[in-house]
């Protein structure tokens, strides 16, 4: 498995003052999402408002709107945001890791660390970070 720079260079202290709340994470999702600008899924549009939840937009055509984590490794994400980046962030920096003890180092259930990872490999696999961020 090829090491993805997800989080691009970033230290472990400005990593968990970067991502210590649910907005914040949100807030960064988005961006990376929209890197590129926002292209409506349903028609295409690039013209957008901000929707009624925070960081979502919608399209001023279609009226559709989607959420910053919709379409990415986010999404139906059940844990707070704050720990599956500090989850993401381990895989990344040893993605050898085995479920047990990604677990036990980031205090979350075995379980929990085995279906997101997962996920974010399969993602990786199958258009690496622009898959990651629902860009593809
Ligand atoms: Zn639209």
């Amino acid at each position: 498995m090829p090491l993805y720079s997800i989080f691009g260079e970033i230290s472990e202290k400005d990593f968990f003052k970067q991502f210590e709340t649910q907005e914040s994470c949100m807030q960064w999702i988005s961006e990376k999402k929209w890197q590129n600008g926002f292209v409506c899924r349903k028609c295409g549009n690039t013209n957008y408002c901000f929707g009624r939840t925070p960081y979502s937009r919608r399209c001023t055509r279609s009226k559709s709107s989607e959420s910053a984590t919709a379409h990415t490794l986010f999404h139906h994400c059940r844990m707070p945001l704050p720990e599956a980046m500090k989850l993401v962030y381990e895989i990344c920096k040893n993605p050898d890791l085995s479920s047990r003890k990604l677990s036990s180092k980031v205090e979350i259930r075995s379980m929990t660390c085995w279906n997101l990872k997962k996920k974010l490999f399969h993602c990786l696999e199958n258009g690496g970070c622009d898959n990651v961020f629902g860009r593809i």
